[in-house]
């Protein structure tokens, strides 16, 4: 398996995991931008949003479940954070499983 995401995921490649749904996995960035870095990814490799659309309504609603719940518990819900998802090349988007940052802790400058 070459994808750095799907070894994490699986539990082949060890990283800080902060929670954990049936199909999506929350874990620390290794190289964080701002005090909470967290990346929330879903447990099977999609690469497109429009492949996370195929995933049903419970699923979806799991997914944003798990980034308010990651949130609060890091302590950003109430002062602010932001959630992220780059696609591609212009976004400068590293790795292909999709992903988004959940990012607060700090003042966080304009997005571009
Ligand atoms: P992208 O630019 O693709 O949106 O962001 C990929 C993110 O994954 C980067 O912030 C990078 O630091 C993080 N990352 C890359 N490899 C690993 C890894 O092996 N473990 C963890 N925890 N984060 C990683
Ligand atoms: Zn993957």
């Amino acid at each position: 398996m070459a994808c750095t995401f799907c070894e994490i995921a699986s539990g082949n490649i060890p990283a800080s995991i902060v929670a954990e749904t049936s199909n999506f996995i929350a874990f620390r960035d290794i190289n964080p931008i701002s005090p909470t870095h967290i990346l929330v990814v879903p447990k099977k490799h999609l690469e497109s949003p429009a492949e996370l659309a195929s995933y049903s309504g419970e699923a979806v609603k799991e997914l944003f479940s798990l980034l308010d719940e990651v949130a609060d518990r890091e302590g950003v819900k109430e002062t602010g954070y932001r959630i992220v998802m780059n696609i591609g090349d212009d976004a400068k988007q590293e790795v292909l499983h999709l992903h988004f940052h959940l990012l607060g802790g700090r003042r966080l400058g304009s997005i571009g």
